[in-house]
């Protein structure tokens, strides 16, 4: 079995109703997926299945905090996630997903393994910017070191970018001439 497999909700044999299954996310969970903005982490995650005549559902609930590179001075920090979401387990022939929220198994499967998910929501719930926040007195809590060799780094490459190629200077006065 797979190291995924230690995320895995169990369907057979329960009867009707909810049941709750709690996961706790952190570095060993996080290093299952490769190439992932996220190292490390502690995330509680409880999942509810619910079990009624003609319905399966899976309720998920994440809270807790994730180590991710600040997109301003390339630090780690910890940014806050939380997030509910629910999917719809329908059996049948196709095995995987046909809509996002629907997941279709084979009548035979025992159980369903969730770390896909719960990977998935954490980083659907991960700010689009993720820039340190700023201290009680409104400062940046970036690192002011990394950030200065940034600077100097920018204005190297900027630099570079306006010594301008001679064959582009040649071609632009033939396209004004034009
Ligand atoms: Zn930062």
């Amino acid at each position: 079995m797979s190291k995924r497999g230690s995320y895995a909700v169990r369907i057979s044999g329960l009867g009707e109703g909810d049941h709750i299954f709690s996961f706790e996310l952190d570095r060993q969970f996080f290093a299952l997926f490769e190439q992932s903005d996220i190292c490390n982490g502690k995330v509680l995650a409880t999942v509810t299945l619910e079990k009624k005549p003609g319905v399966l559902a899976l309720h998920f609930s994440l809270e807790g905090e994730v180590e991710v590179m600040c997109d301003r001075c390339l630090e780690n920090f910890m940014t806050g996630v939380s997030s509910t979401q629910s999917i719809f387990v329908k059996v049948g022939e196709i095995h995987g997903e046909v809509d996002e929220d629907v997941l279709i198994i084979g009548k035979d499967e025992h159980e369903i393994d969730v770390g896909q998910y719960l990977y998935e929501f954490i980083v659907l719930a991960l700010p689009y910017q993720r820039i340190h926040p700023d201290d009680a007195n409104g400062n940046s809590l970036c690192n002011p070191e990394m950030l200065k060799k940034l600077d100097a780094h920018r204005v190297k490459e900027q630099k570079r970018n306006e010594k301008t190629d001679p064959r582009w200077d040649a071609l632009k006065g033939i396209i004004e001439k034009n």
